[in-house]
């Protein structure tokens, strides 16, 4: 079974309201989609996340120009064997970033093939799930404007309660004293029925990473992602020996050797590659290697359309618990609480939580089916 076509779209949606966190404004959200057909007519989906504010026109240009040319005609089961042809070819103007990004969409699209045609879902094909339902944790937080808004995030705390979340996580970095606003404000309409985890972004120095981390000591919080920029290791050690609380990060890093890089320097309890950004499933499935035999857990960062969402619902499932025995702690699952079209328009079935937890896909492949209208009228010019 050989690829026939390689083709990208590139979507984009204004946001009805914009919103803030720690790293600037973001006024619409932006994807880049990789349709791939082999010659028996069998076609996968996949997704190179757009982070932020980049142009989603970059991953498409690197599918196109790059990584087409040299797929046209290999055979679409070898996923192993493209991944590391894709790698290899492009390591000396790629390996970290949206070079990346772009052979994650070929990946996925890949293994989403790889299902149709062995009609069984991808986890199965990844070697089995671990577990039938995932945990999610409710991701939003995010501000109008920026400082000032504790009073509204008491509220979005107590939505994510009535919808049936357990566990949530609250986006910080706007300095130690409208974070600690905040987070006392969640805390009492928390009041002990969730639990919670921060995420700065990595908005701080270690210093005041460290000064943050200790004024929540007692918030027994899940972890504390991002405390510090992605190339500063030693703060993150610095960071992670200084504070009791759990330390993850890796959505700014990519492939096996950015993780094996991030582990070695002791810098994280947690790794969370983004399957849309990190290298695909085959990707994961090497971090997930690494991260286990240094006894990390592996638990995906997820805010791209529903494709990634799915992806990452698979990986989820074949991620194995870094620990043994009856009760051994469990990889979760980050739920976009945004209301946004990438994921509850762009695909016939978008995953709908139930009481905080996602059922595993059953049907071959990744699962979607997605709505080519959608498609066509959120793609932009390119
Ligand atoms: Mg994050």
């Amino acid at each position: 079974m050989k690829i026939k076509s390689v083709e990208t779209f590139v979507l984009e949606s204004k946001l009805p309201v914009a919103f803030s966190y720690s790293q600037g404004v973001v006024p619409r959200r932006s994807t880049t989609l990789v349709r791939i057909t082999t010659d028996d007519g069998i076609e996968g989906w996949g997704e190179s996340f757009s982070v932020s504010l980049q142009p989603p026109q970059i991953a498409a240009s690197i599918v196109d120009y790059a990584l087409a040319p040299t797929l046209i005609g290999a055979d679409a089961m070898a996923t192993d064997v493209v991944w590391n042809e894709m790698y290899g070819r492009s390591r000396d103007y790629g390996r970290k970033g949206v070079v990346i990004g772009a052979i994650s969409a070929v990946d996925i699209a890949l293994w989403d093939i790889k299902g149709k045609a062995l009609g069984k879902p991808v986890w199965a094909l990844l070697g089995g799930a671990f577990r039938d339902r995932v945990q999610c944790y409710a991701t939003g937080f995010f501000r109008a404007r920026g400082r000032g808004e504790s009073s509204a995030m008491a509220e979005e705390a107590q939505r994510h309660l009535d919808n049936g979340f357990e566990i949530m996580k609250v986006k910080l970095g706007f300095g130690l004293q409208d974070d600690l606003e905040v987070m006392n404000r969640v805390r009492d309409v928390v009041d002990g029925r969730a639990r919670l985890m921060i995420d700065v972004n990595h908005a701080y120095g270690s210093s005041d990473a460290i000064r943050l981390g200790r004024a929540l000591e007692d918030f027994d919080l899940l972890w504390y992602e991002e405390p510090v920029i992605p190339e500063d290791l030693a703060g993150y050690r610095r960071v992670r020996t200084s504070l009791a609380i759990p330390i993850a990060g890796g959505e700014a890093e990519f492939s096996m050797y950015g993780f094996r890089d991030l582990i070695n320097a002791e810098a994280i309890d947690i790794a969370q590659p983004d399957i849309c950004l990190a290298g695909g499933f085959t990707a994961l499935k090497h971090i997930g290697a690494i991260a286990q035999a240094n006894g990390i857990m592996l638990n995906p960062h997820v805010w791209g359309t529903a494709v990634g969402q799915y992806a990452s619902l698979h990986a989820s499932a074949n991620t194995p618990s870094p620990q043994f025995g009856l009760y051994p702690s469990q990889p979760l699952f980050e739920y976009d609480t945004s209301s946004h079209p990438f994921r509850t328009e762009l695909v016939t079935e978008p995953l709908e939580h139930k009481d905080g937890w996602l059922s595993l896909p059953q049907t071959p492949g990744l699962g979607i089916t997605i709505d080519l209208d959608f498609v066509r009228r959120n793609s932009i010019r390119y």
